[in-house]
């Protein structure tokens, strides 16, 4: 018997990351859901597990370093390492404060707590235990919106979209970042962002056309990556996408 991979799967109490969590436990990793709620975390690691997957929950707030220490020593404890990370959690924010002109930097700022400089504390806490592993992944969920190149075409898919300071340059700036930790550990740990494309999920208000199993599929890919993969690149499911 080989022994299971261990993926921590961050916001996985629902929506995208809930599916992530359900696909990556159907491959026979050991995933920890974790979720910033306790009772919601239980109860969507227990639903899962219904389903047969090896899936423990585990309490983690990405804006708390308290809550993220914690999480990163029950898992050093329980497992000694940790062998895939996927950063889903994220938040949208109020569309009407994050208007460039009007914007409530508060909002902003919230914004980007949680879905940039989470994703640095995260992932700084679980370094430790990626580089215990023979074959470490990361994978930063970000969005199709965060990227330059589609924001700043007029005729572009999302020219529709109101212009906002908060959650769309989050996500380029997740993007960079993703670029950054991938140049300081090439050759160590293969870390990718993904593009999930739009999906059906609270956060979406369930306007998406995709479902949250498709916007996962990404995300699980670039979790399974063979060692000759790729590292500090932004994907969706038809391939490599521009800043
Ligand atoms: P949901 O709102 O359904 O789920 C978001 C998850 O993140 C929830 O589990 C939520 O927990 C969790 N979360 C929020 N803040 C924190 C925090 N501080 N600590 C830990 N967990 C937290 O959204 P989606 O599933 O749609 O989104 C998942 C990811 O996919 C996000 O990063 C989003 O930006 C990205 N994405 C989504 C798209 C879409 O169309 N849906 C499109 C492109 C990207 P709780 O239940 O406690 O609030």
């Amino acid at each position: 018997t080989t022994t299971p991979t261990i993926a921590l799967v961050t916001g996985a109490n629902k929506g995208i990351g809930r599916e992530i969590a359900r696909q990556l436990a159907a491959l026979g990793m050991t995933v920890l859901l974790s979720a910033r709620d306790e009772r919601r975390g239980a109860q969507a690691a227990a639903e899962l597990r219904a389903e047969g997957g090896e899936v423990i929950p585990l309490v983690l707030d990405v804006t708390d370093m308290v809550s993220v220490g914690a999480a990163a020593k029950t898992v050093e404890a329980r497992f000694g390492r940790l062998d895939v990370l996927v950063n889903n959690a994220g938040i949208t924010g109020p569309r009407s404060e994050q208007v460039p002109s009007t914007a409530n930097v508060d909002t902003v700022r919230e914004v980007f707590e949680t879905n940039v400089f989470g994703v640095l504390t995260v992932t700084g806490a679980f370094l430790p235990l990626l580089l215990r592993s023979v074959a470490p992944r990361v994978v930063n969920v970000s969005s199709g919106v965060g990227s330059l190149t589609a924001m700043s075409d007029p005729d572009g898919r999302f020219a529709p979209m109101p212009a906002s300071v908060a959650y769309v340059p989050s996500k380029t700036a997740l993007n960079a970042m993703t670029v950054q930790f991938a140049r300081e550990l090439r050759g160590r740990v293969l870390v990718n962002a993904a593009d999930p494309g739009y999906c059906a999920t609270d956060l979406s208000e369930h306007s998406g056309y995709r479902t949250a199993a498709q916007g996962a599929e990404i995300a699980v890919r670039l979790a399974t990556l063979k060692d000759d993969g790729p590292t500090g690149g932004f994907f969706d499911e038809e391939g490599a996408l521009a800043w």
